[in-house]
């Protein structure tokens, strides 16, 4: 009997407020206090499309009057620029600044939600008001080398100066935001990371909840609530997954191991946020490629991007890589995709090589980034697929050392119809 309750029910958003202490609400309710500030920069984004109209308004009467030339037209256009690139930016504080401070504003599933909001954060926040900061001043820095004629020395020096300062720290806000998102990614040394996920209120996927503390019932957490965020079926679509499954329909009343906790825990995708990897290891037909697939479905909805393929298609992809001369430059193309997911390693084994690029693979994604692997066979003979006994240990070494190996113990769910039907049969004959 299949028992679909354990992984079918979603978290209610709302109850984590319940237990929330009443000084603690108090002092986030106060947040509020921040909305008319922004709506006090919409009245601001009103002046800038009034300053728009009046100056393209300008524009159109100098050449209607025939006394704009070339220089002009191009300075006034830079200057309508310059106003469009400020509105922008205001709009991006409006809306991202009170998405992130004050309260959500619903858009998820919106045609016109801007890409970037989906994982907006204060960090991404800053690096993208820097970038635009940069925009600004290189229009600026644009209309005084167009009329240099008329423009002092001394503007020209401080303008320079002041546009590399606005790059200089637009780089270093960038830098510290990549560093910073993935400070304390190792467990191990600084505490659980919790990757920031919009929609993410309940703050209990860390995943350090001790048996103790759990709910009776398991319930599977989905990074970001129901969140989805944006680009989701274009990543799926483009992760090369063989069919698509869902944590959701894997019943793991079929199986004796693993614990469906532990399934429910992968699920939050913590893993992949401290780039740490999960083996699938199991007999054929106990729900490898179902569950590898559907954690990647997963993690392409919470933004990640993911791909998936057979062990001998990683072998043959990085030999082609190899026989090209550019395996790092694909090594490191392949640090874009926060999880790869290496299926079926084991039924075809190894050539040397490809035993020595997949090596090559997991050392180089070691502590980088996260890869799931499914495997018909133990660690112990996995010397038996990479033709070489050394190779494997050291695979095995990196893969396993920051892993959840999960060993999936029970029959074929594909054949399971004919085991319930022998054993049906047996006991029929018994009964006659
Ligand atoms: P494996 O990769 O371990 O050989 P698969 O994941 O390909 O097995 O599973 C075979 C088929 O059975 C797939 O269609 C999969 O969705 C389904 N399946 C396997 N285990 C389960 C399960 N516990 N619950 C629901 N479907 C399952
Ligand atoms: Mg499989």
């Amino acid at each position: 009997m299949p028992s679909e309750v354990p992984l079918s029910r979603s978290v209610p958003s709302a109850s984590s407020t319940s237990h929330m202490a009443p000084l603690g609400y108090a002092l986030f309710a106060t947040r509020w206090l921040q909305a008319p500030l922004y709506f006090g920069l919409v009245a601001a984004q009103g002046v800038y499309v009034f300053k728009f109209f009046n100056e393209l308004w300008k524009l159109i009467e100098h050449v209607l009057g025939g006394q704009a030339d070339e220089t002009h037209v191009m300075l006034a256009v830079l200057k309508l620029v310059d106003v469009v690139m400020i509105a922008n930016l205001l709009i991006m504080v409006i809306v991202g600044g009170y998405e992130t401070f004050v309260s959500r504003i619903g858009l998820q599933g919106h045609r016109d939600q801007p890409e970037w909001l989906s994982h907006v954060n204060s960090n991404v926040l800053k690096v993208k008001l820097a970038t635009a900061i940069v925009g600004i001043s290189s229009v600026h820095l644009l209309q005084m080398f167009v009329d240099v004629h008329h423009t002092p020395e001394h503007d020209l020096l401080w303008g320079t100066l002041i546009h590399m300062a606005f790059i200089a720290s637009a780089a270093i806000l960038a830098y510290m935001s990549g560093p910073m998102a993935s400070h304390g990614a190792r467990p191990h040394e600084h505490g659980p990371h919790v990757p920031y996920e919009p929609g993410d209120q309940d703050g209990g996927r860390d995943g350090r909840r001790g048996p103790a503390t759990l709910p009776a019932v398991v319930v599977p957490r989905q990074p970001g609530g129901d969140h989805v965020a944006a680009g989701a079926e274009e990543r799926i679509a483009a992760a090369g997954f063989p069919a698509r499954k869902r944590l959701e329909t894997f019943d793991t009343g079929h199986l004796r191991a693993p614990d469906p906790l532990v399934l429910d825990r992968l699920g939050g995708l913590d893993f992949v946020g401290r780039r740490e990897n999960v083996v699938f290891l199991g007999g054929p037909g106990t729900g490898k490629t179902h569950l590898a697939v559907a954690l990647g479905v997963r993690a392409c909805e919470a933004g990640r991007r993911v791909l998936f393929a057979t062990a001998p298609e990683w072998g043959a992809r990085l030999r082609r890589a190899k026989a090209a001369d550019r395996l790092a430059e694909e090594l490191a193309a392949l640090d874009a995709y926060a999880l790869i997911v290496v299926d079926e390693l084991g039924y075809v084994p190894f050539d040397a090589e490809s035993a020595q690029l997949f090596f090559q693979l997991v050392s180089h994604r070691y502590e980088r980034a996260s890869l799931i692997v499914t495997s018909d066979r133990p660690f112990g003979r996995w010397a038996e697929v990479f033709g070489d006994a050394g190779v494997a240990t050291a695979t095995v070494d990196r893969l396993a050392h920051h892993a959840e190996v999960v060993t999936l113990e029970g029959g074929s769910y594909r054949t399971r119809r004919l085991e319930e039907a022998a054993v049906a049969g047996w006991a029929d004959a018994a009964v006659r």
